[in-house]
């Protein structure tokens, strides 16, 4: 095999002091061996971005990196900016530093055990591994439906993303710099990653049940995401709306002969209810149309005012000086 190359892994973590220590012992335990057995370079390491916990997660990362500088390192935001900027912040600071990078959650649902066979594809000229979940054994068979929903319909509705792939993944030096090119707020990585290309494949794992604390997705913020990704991609929605407009366009042509007929045949007194529901259907299939128009809108709005996506507050190490060169890549 090659020299090893530089892994780093971005975490991000919000809210998450009940299982960062055990995560980050695990990991530890994975980079000992994969360090052992020449997988990876001893430069290597884990990035820890804390997405402005509440809690007490950012005293962790700073105890994890001062007891294992070789092997943590951490980001602390400003602000909450949301699971998916937090990401892009771990990424686009060590883009220039590593040769690999492996994004995963903090609460241990993703195998780490994946990574190994992740790293392999890497060294087979993969430069995206996606991490798959086979199975959905430990989830609620409400968050399964609503999850097997979401992806099913983010396709019918043109997003393309792999599917049961969450933002478990592994990115080359290469694809992350293709990355920092894509300047849009409105972010969502499972659909951006795809569309820069190169040679991908996937790595299939059992997702676990969360390791401790709670999950940050309620299905309220579930919805918002897919509608997030749905408007951040597609413009089908849109087409939609043309085509039933049209449709009903045609109908009330229908509905207007109907009605001359009837009035000239002498029966046109025809039921009031038939008007009120009429009123009714059109007025709501109006609103909604409007509704979504409105998202398209919002995210114009969102992205004309190139507000930064991220805004970093402390970093420990040597990430330091790398950022600081690289200011423009937020
Ligand atoms: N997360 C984050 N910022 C947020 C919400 C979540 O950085 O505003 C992190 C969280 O700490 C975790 C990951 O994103 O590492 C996924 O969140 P969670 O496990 O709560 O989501 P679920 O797995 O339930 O969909
Ligand atoms: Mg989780």
């Amino acid at each position: 095999m090659q020299t090893p190359e530089i892994l780093y892994m971005v975490i991000p973590c919000y809210n998450e002091q009940e299982v960062l220590r055990e995560t980050a012992k695990q990991l530890k335990a994975k980079y000992e061996s994969l360090i052992g057995s020449s997988m990876i370079s001893p430069l290597s390491r884990i990035v820890f971005v804390n997405d402005g916990s509440k809690d007490n997660t950012w005293n962790i990362i700073q105890e994890l990196h001062t007891e294992n500088p070789e092997f943590f390192s951490g980001i602390n935001l400003a602000h909450n900016c949301g699971h998916q900027n937090a990401v892009l912040a771990g990424l686009m600071t060590v883009k220039d530093i590593c040769d690999i990078s492996i994004t995963m959650d903090a609460d241990l649902q993703d195998d780490i055990n994946a990574v190994d066979e992740m790293v392999e594809k890497y060294y087979e000229g993969n430069h995206v591994v996606y991490g798959v979940r086979s199975e959905r054994k430990t989830d609620t068979f409400f968050k399964k439906f609503t999850a097997e929903t979401f992806y099913k319909f983010m396709k019918l509705m043109g997003a393309d993303v792999v599917y049961n792939h969450a933002d478990f993944r592994l990115m080359s030096k290469r694809v992350l710099q293709e990355l920092s090119g894509f300047k849009e707020v409105n972010l969502f990585l499972r659909g951006m990653v795809p569309l820069i290309g190169f040679r991908s494949c996937s790595v299939y794992y059992e997702r676990r049940e969360r390791f401790a604390g709670e999950s940050k997705y309620p299905l309220r913020k579930m919805l918002a995401f897919a509608v997030n990704g749905i408007t951040s991609f597609s413009t089908k929605p849109l087409k939609f709306i043309t085509a039933l407009g049209f449709m009903t366009s045609v109908l009330s042509i229908g509905a207007f002969i109907w009605a001359f007929i009837a009035k000239f045949a002498g029966f046109a007194e025809l039921g009031w209810s038939s008007t009120i529901c009429s009123i009714w259907l059109i007025g709501g299939l109006q609103l909604f149309c409007l509704g979504i128009i409105g998202e398209y809108v919002g995210k114009i709005y969102a992205e004309v005012k190139q507000r930064p996506r991220f805004i970093v507050e402390d970093f420990l190490n040597e990430l330091d000086a790398e950022f600081i060169n690289n200011k423009d890549i937020n």
